[in-house]
C-alpha cells in the first residue's frame, strides 16, 4: 500500500474573485505562447511518429484560428500500436499494483501545477468557459486520484473475499485483460480522455487511445503529462487520427481485447456490433465498456421551491452549451405551476450571454460544422413541434466573431412523441413538456430510450421516493442540477441506451478491465 491521504475531490476555482480571472488570463496568454500552433505527433512505444497527413483543430469561437494540429494515423500505425502494446504488456502486467498507482498519483501532481494551462487550452480549443474548464481539469485530476487509489485494493489476493475451506487454500485473483482500445468524445476532452486511459492502464492493461479529432491538443497535453510521470513505453500509445478509419480497424481487429468507448449512440451502438463479430485467429469475447448518449429530464412539480427549480434548469441545460451527455434538454412541468416555471426560465436564460470561452462568456460557440448543422436542423424543427419561447437561431457569430454559435433555445408546449423530445440534440436547445400532473411528468421522464440524468425538483417525499425507484436513471438527482457528478462521489453511467451503466468514478470500475482468476491450493 501507498501511504497516501484519504481521496477527497478537487475544489473548484471561485471566478467571482479577481485574481483568480487574472490567473486564468495569465495563463491564457502563456498557452497562446507556447501550446497554440504546436504539432502533437503519435506516440507508439515511447517514440514520436510523424505522418504525411495532419489533423487541424479550429477554435469553435473563431474558426479562421488554427490551434493546432495533430498526427493523422494511418492503418499501419495503428498495426504498429497494437503489436507495441502487447510486448508491452509482457512486463506492464508483472508491475506491482502500488507502482502503477505511483504513476497516476505523480501525474495528477503534475496536472494540479499545470491545471490553469490545460483549461486555458480547452477554453481556445474547444470553447468551454472558465468554470467549465475548472472543474473538467479537477475532475480529470480526480480520476488520477481516485483510480490511483481503487487500484491497490486489487492487489493479489486482495480483491475479493472467498469462504474459507478444511485443507485448501482459495483466493481470488484480479489480472488485466491485456491491449485495448480507448475511443473518447471531443466534450470532456481532458477529464474523460484520461480516465478512460488511466482506469485500465493502473489496472495493468496497455491502452491505444485515439481522442476525438476536435480535441487532440488537450489530449497531447494530457499524453505529455503521463509520459513525464513515467509510464513506460508502449503502455499508452497515442493515435490521433479518424475514428471511421483507425477506430473501425483497432475495433475490428483479432488482437483487440477490450474496447471503452465514450460518445454518440449511433457510434457506440456500430461499435458493438463490429466488436461483437469473432475475427479470424481471435481467443476471446471482446469486452465493449459504453457510455453514450442522453435526453435527460428535470421534473418540477408544484410542491418544488420553484426559485431553486428555475436555478437548476437553466444551470443544467446551458452549461457548456449544452453540449453534456447529462444536459438537461428536457424540462418537464407540471401543468399547475408550468407558466410560472417556464417564465421564469426564460427570463434566466436572456440573461445568458454569448461569446468566447477566452471571454468566459456564457454560452460559447458549439464545437464544429457538424454539429452546428445537426442543430440548426433541429431549430428549424422547432416551430412545428412547439412554441419557440427563447432564441431559435443558429447566428453563426458573436461579438464579432465568426464561430459555430446557437442561441440558447427554448421551445415550449413540445409533443411527448416528437423529435425534439427524444433525440439528442447535443446544443443548447431545450424542449419543454407540459405534464397533466406528478404521475404524467414521471411517464413523460421515462418514455425516451435512454436513461443516462434525470431529476425531480419537489417537496413531496412519496414523490422523491417513488422517483428513487422508478425513474429510469443512472444519475438521479434531487432538488438540483443533474450535471456536474463528482469523481467518487456520484459514480456515473447510464442505463438503456445510455450505455454498460459501467459508472466511471465509482467503487467497481477498475473491475471492468480486469479478469477474476479463483486459485486453489490443496495442503
Ligand atoms: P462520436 O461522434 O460518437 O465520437 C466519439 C469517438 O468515436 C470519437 O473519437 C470518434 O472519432 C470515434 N469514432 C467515430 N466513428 C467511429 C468508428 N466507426 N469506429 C471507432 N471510433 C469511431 O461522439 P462525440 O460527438 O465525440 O461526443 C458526443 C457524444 O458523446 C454525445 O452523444 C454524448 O452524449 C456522448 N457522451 C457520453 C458520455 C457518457 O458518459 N455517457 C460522456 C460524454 C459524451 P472522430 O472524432 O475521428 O470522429
Ligand atoms: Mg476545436
Amino acid at each position: 500500500m501507498i501511504k497516501v491521504q484519504e481521496y477527497r475531490p478537487q475544489s473548484f476555482t471561485d471566478f467571482a474573485k479577481e485574481e483568480n480571472v487574472k490567473a486564468y488570463q495569465e495563463a491564457l496568454a502563456k498557452v497562446r505562447k507556447e501550446l497554440v500552433g504546436r504539432h502533437y505527433p503519435l506516440i507508439i512505444d515511447g517514440k514520436e511518429v510523424d505522418t504525411a497527413e495532419k489533423l487541424t483543430s479550429i477554435n469553435p469561437c473563431d474558426t479562421a484560428e488554427v490551434v493546432g494540429t495533430t498526427a493523422k494515423a494511418t492503418i499501419q500505425d495503428a498495426e504498429n500500436a497494437l503489436q507495441g502494446a502487447w510486448k508491452a504488456f509482457e512486463s506492464w502486467k508483472k508491475w506491482d499494483m502500488d507502482a502503477r498507482a505511483r504513476i497516476l498519483l505523480k501525474a495528477a501532481a503534475i496536472l494540479k501545477r499545470r491545471r490553469l494551462e490545460a483549461c486555458a487550452l480547452m477554453s481556445i480549443e474547444v470553447g468551454k468557459n472558465y468554470a467549465e474548464a475548472d472543474v473538467e481539469v479537477a475532475e480529470a485530476i480526480d480520476f488520477l486520484e481516485y483510480y490511483a487509489r481503487s487500484a491497490m485494493k486489487y492487489s493479489g489476493f486482495g480483491s475479493s473475499e472467498t469462504t474459507w475451506f478444511e485443507g485448501e487454500e482459495n483466493g481470488l485473483m484480479s489480472i488485466p485483460l491485456g491491449v485495448g482500445v480507448s475511443i473518447s468524445p471531443w466534450n470532456f476532452p481532458c477529464a474523460i480522455f484520461i480516465g478512460m486511459a488511466a482506469a485500465p492502464i493502473v489496472a495493468g492493461n496497455c491502452v491505444i487511445v485515439k481522442p476525438a479529432e476536435d480535441a487532440g491538443l488537450i489530449a497531447g497535453f494530457m499524453v505529455d503529462i503521463m509520459r513525464e510521470a513515467g509510464l513506460p513505453a508502449g503502455v499508452l500509445q497515442f493515435l490521433p487520427g479518424v475514428g471511421k478509419e483507425v477506430g473501425e480497424y483497432l475495433v475490428n481487429h483479432a488482437k483487440t481485447r477490450f474496447i471503452t468507448f465514450t460518445g454518440s449512440r449511433a457510434v457506440g451502438l456500430h461499435i458493438n456490433e463490429v466488436a461483437a463479430k469473432v475475427q479470424p485467429g481471435q481467443k476471446w469475447i471482446k469486452r465493449v465498456i459504453m457510455e453514450l448518449g442522453g435526453k435527460d429530464g428535470l421534473i418540477v412539480d408544484e410542491t418544488a421551491d420553484l426559485e431553486n427549480a428555475i436555478t437548476a434548469a437553466t444551470q443544467g441545460a446551458f452549461g457548456f452549451n449544452g453540449q453534456k451527455c447529462s444536459a438537461m434538454s428536457r424540462l418537464i412541468v407540471v401543468d399547475s405551476v408550468y407558466d410560472e416555471v417556464v417564465n421564469g426560465f426564460v427570463e434566466r436564460a436572456k440573461a445568458l450571454k454569448m461569446g468566447t470561452g477566452e471571454e468566459n462568456a456564457n454560452v460559447t460557440a458549439v464545437v464544429n460544422q457538424m454539429s452546428f448543422d445537426k442543430i440548426k436542423g433541429y431549430l428549424e424543427l422547432a416551430p412545428g413541434e412547439g412554441k419557440v419561447l427563447l432564441g431559435g437561431e443558429a447566428t453563426g457569430e458573436a461579438n464579432g466573431k465568426q464561430g459555430y454559435y446557437v442561441q440558447p433555445t427554448i421551445v415550449g408546449d413540445v409533443d411527448r412523441n416528437s423529435r425534439l423530445a427524444q433525440e439528442e440534440i447535443f446544443g443548447p436547445v431545450v424542449a419543454v413538456l407540459r405534464a397533466k400532473d406528478w404521475q404524467d411528468a414521471l411517464d413523460i421522464a421515462n418514455s425516451t430510450e435512454y436513461g443516462l440524468t434525470g431529476g425531480v425538483c419537489s417537496n413531496s417525499r412519496e414523490r422523491l421516493e417513488q422517483a428513487r425507484a422508478e425513474f429510469e436513471v443512472g444519475n438521479l438527482y434531487f432538488n438540483r442540477k443533474i450535471t456536474g457528478a463528482i469523481v467518487g462521489v456520484q459514480p456515473f453511467g447510464g442505463y438503456n441506451m445510455s450505455g454498460t451503466d459501467s459508472k466511471a468514478g465509482g467503487p467497481d470500475y477498475l473491475a471492468n478491465f480486469m479478469q477474476l482468476k479463483t486459485v486453489t491450493e490443496r495442503w
